[in-house]
């Protein structure tokens, strides 16, 4: 089969003749069929993740087909793969938090990936899609797994006045999962072109921080009594210190980011106002909810997707991002 391996950033090799991985029990084999390329696989990508050894397969969000009868799935059945891999045996398995495992890892990040034909994951984590949805859109239900799971931890309440940092696919997505829960959702960032996408996707308001003045923006917006909910899809300490600034007495501030360097917040600030400041890890079996989005067409996945390569392409695939950073959103691989 063939297989996708960055054997040093920026160069990714594809191998012809690697085995075919065999299912052990338990496990089911997946023919791949679309991988999107995410941000978390440009920064290895560029060589970023310390945590990240070489030769790697990357490839976190994909779909494919069942590649032969097992326990739970038929030969053929369309699937998508939730790529948390967790132990299963640790406390937080056992209380329902398998992104929490004392061993959590990313497939296509810590563990080997989907940019290849083949791959074996366990039963529990795939799920079936149906013949509605494209490979390459089923491709998209990870990254809004990741919306979900912000609503899940944010639990964001009909009516609120939500701010949105960052236009990317994953604050869209966020962007998308907010009005769904019926809140006025603001989204700011600092390319036109990603804000007039938000605008296509229901933001009741959108404003550019490079010419904007975002605090005055945010006054108007929510008529002086700030953000009932804040989301920093983009991973900056300086967000999250805004963010609280801007807050509503009861707001809640969601940061998913994973920025080292420490955020500068008084006590005070949170104390006075009664904030909740939360994190989510990629997500806590959030796929059933985003099937039912994407079922439903609820959400929007084919208005992120800016350009889809074969994997022979797969270096051009991600040169396109690395070039076009503010202009591409979701760029998938299909084989
Ligand atoms: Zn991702
Ligand atoms: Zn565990």
């Amino acid at each position: 089969m063939r297989s996708a391996k960055l054997v040093e950033p920026k160069k990714i090799v594809i191998y012809d003749n690697e085995p075919e991985p065999k299912p052990g029990v338990g496990q089911v084999a997946v023919r791949v069929k679309a991988v999107g390329i995410c941000g978390t696989d440009i920064h290895v990508w560029h060589g970023e993740r310390p945590d990240v050894s070489l030769p790697r397969v990357m490839g976190h969000e994909f779909s494919g087909v069942v590649e032969a009868d097992s326990g739970k799935f038929k030969k053929g059945e369309k699937v998508v793969v939730d790529p948390v891999v967790s132990c299963g045996t640790c406390v937080s398995c056992k209380r329902g938090y398998p992104n929490l495992c004392s061993t959590v890892k990313c497939l296509g990040v810590q563990v080997e990936g989907a940019f290849c034909d083949l791959i074996v994951v366990p039963e529990e984590k795939v799920y079936r899609f149906p013949e509605s949805l494209s490979f390459v859109q089923a491709s998209m239900i990870e990254p809004y797994s990741i919306a979900s799971e912000v609503m899940f931890r944010g639990g964001p309440v009909e009516g609120e006045k939500a701010l949105v940092f960052g236009a990317g696919p994953i604050g869209l997505g966020i962007l998308e999962g907010l009005k769904l829960r019926g809140l006025s959702v603001m989204v700011t960032d600092l390319v036109d072109s990603r804000l007039t996408k938000a605008r296509e996707l229901g933001a009741d308001a959108v404003v550019n921080g490079k010419t904007e003045n975002l605090a005055q923006a945010v006054n108007a917006f929510t008529e002086d009594f700030g953000l009932d909910f804040t989301v920093d899809a983009v991973g900056n300490p300086k967000i999250m210190e805004s963010a609280i600034d801007m807050a509503a007495p009861g707001g809640r501030v969601v940061v998913l980011g994973f920025n080292p360097m420490p955020a500068q917040v008084p006590e005070l600030s949170l104390v006075r106002k009664e904030l909740k400041v939360m994190a989510t890890r990629m997500n806590c079996n959030r796929f059933p909810e985003v099937l039912g989005w994407f079922e439903e067409k609820k959400v929007h996945p084919d208005a992120v997707l800016s350009a889809v390569y074969p994997l022979e392409d797969v270096n051009k695939a991600f040169e396109h991002i690395a070039q076009n950073p503010d202009n591409t959103l979701k760029v998938v691989v299909t084989l």
